[in-house]
This record gives structure tokens, C-alpha cells and sequence, in this order.
């Protein structure tokens, strides 16, 4: 196992050769490579909807460290998920919260920044400790899939994350609904309650609702007002 410091340079040159090579790779190959690559300097965040790439990825790296984002916001189910993924999955669950509790949030920014300013709520409670989180790491591994939205339809397999100056990897981009449906099921993966509860994507309580007949997964996020991401994904 390669655990040596990477520069940046090296990263950028391997996010771009594997995204290359690993395009068609299984999505355990893809987080093989990863482990393999980057050892402990690699983790998957999780939003807690279900558990499917923190599966994965405890295959490849059994203790692999993954990241929840805990906004204050969750609904108690999103957290539960957490909790339960920490106590049955060979996984290290590391939970980064924001600098300000939503009580200091309110009172600097006055209450229900969510419906007023979600893009300086998302900032504050999900990039700026994400940001702060991802530091001693060289790659991060994600959920996204090409199928989720429009916004998500063109998610390199492993891709160079210019901002962070990691190496960002989605080795489920290519799968379908039916595929993560058909993983779970084979494998008992945990998933969030919500989601047979006519929620198709879990994030915060105040910016998520059930989707509807024909809309796509994440239809019920930021529902109204124009947003699509929170930010982590640009
Ligand atoms: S999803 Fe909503 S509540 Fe959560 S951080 Fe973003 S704006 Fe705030």
C-alpha cells in the first residue's frame, strides 16, 4: 500500500489517469484502486441516505474513515442511520460539525437563514466544515450518480477537485437506481428510513420534501426556489 505524500501535481496526474482507466471499472475496483492508492489518506463522506458506498468501501478498506456532515439540521432518521452505520459497519464514522451551533447561527444571522440565504447556510454548515474536514486527506470518495439530476449527468468516475486540490471519486457515478436498489438488497445495506417514505434524497429537514410522481431524486431539495446543490459538488 502506497502511503507516501503526494503533491498536488502527482494527484492531479493520477485523478486524471484513472479517471481515464477506471471509467468502466467496477465500483469495488474503483474503491480498490483508491485503497491501494491512497490508504488512510483516503474517506467517503456520507449524507446518511443509505449506506451503499460506505459498503463498498469498507470491502476495500476495511476501518475506512467516513465523513457525515452534521448541520444541526438532520432529521433524528438521518441521524440514526449514522449511529447505526458506527455500530454495525467496519467503518470509522467521523462527524464534523460547523463552527456555530444553529443557536449562534440564529443569533448572528438572525433565525431560518435556510429560507432567506440558503447558499450562506449551505457555506456555513456544510463547505466551510467539509472544507476543514478534507484536509488530511488526498482523495474523497462520494454518492454521486450521473442518474440523479441533470447537474450530476457528466461526474467523472475519479476526477481532479480543483478546488480542494484532492482527488474526488464517485465509483457508484454510473450506477442506476435499480442498481444501488439491487446492492442494498443483496447485501442488507442500512439505508435511511425516509427513503420509503416518499423521500427520494435526505438532506436538511428545513430544505428537503417528498418528491412527486415523475420528478428526478432530487426534485425534493431546495424545492421552489432555483437551488440544486449545496455547494460541496461545484
Ligand atoms: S441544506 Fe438547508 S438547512 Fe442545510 S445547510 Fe443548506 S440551507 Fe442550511
Amino acid at each position: 500500500m502506497t502511503t507516501a505524500p503526494y503533491t498536488a501535481q502527482d494527484l492531479q496526474q493520477l485523478a486524471e489517469q484513472a479517471g481515464r482507466d477506471l471509467e468502466e471499472a467496477s465500483a469495488l475496483d474503483v474503491l480498490r484502486w483508491a485503497a491501494d492508492t491512497f490508504g488512510p489518506r483516503f474517506c467517503v463522506t456520507s449524507s446518511m441516505e443509505d449506506a451503499v458506498v460506505s459498503h463498498l468501501a469498507s470491502r476495500a478498506l476495511p476501518g475506512v474513515d467516513v465523513v457525515f456532515l452534521d448541520t444541526g439540521y438532520h432529521f433524528p432518521e438521518t441521524i440514526g442511520t449514522r449511529d447505526a452505520v458506527a455500530a454495525v459497519m467496519d467503518v470509522n464514522v467521523i462527524t464534523l460539525t460547523p463552527v456555530q451551533t444553529v443557536a449562534e447561527q440564529d443569533a448572528q444571522y438572525g433565525e431560518k437563514l435556510h429560507d432567506r440565504d440558503p447558499d450562506l447556510c449551505c457555506a456555513l454548515r456544510k463547505v466551510a466544515p467539509l472544507e476543514a474536514g478534507l484536509k488530511g486527506y488526498d482523495a474523497w470518495a462520494t454518492g454521486l450518480r450521473r442518474d440523479e439530476s441533470p447537474t450530476r449527468a457528466n461526474t467523472p468516475v475519479v476526477g481532479w477537485d480543483a478546488r480542494r486540490q484532492k482527488v474526488k471519486i464517485a465509483p457508484i457515478a454510473r450506477w442506476t437506481q435499480e442498481d444501488v436498489e439491487a446492492y442494498v438488497a443483496e447485501h442488507g445495506v442500512l439505508t435511511n428510513p425516509l427513503l420509503t417514505d416518499g423521500y427520494a434524497s435526505v438532506g436538511c429537514a428545513p430544505c428537503t420534501r417528498r418528491v412527486l410522481e415523475g420528478e428526478d431524486a432530487r426534485a425534493g431539495r431546495w424545492a421552489g426556489i432555483g437551488k440544486t446543490e449545496c455547494g460541496i459538488h461545484q
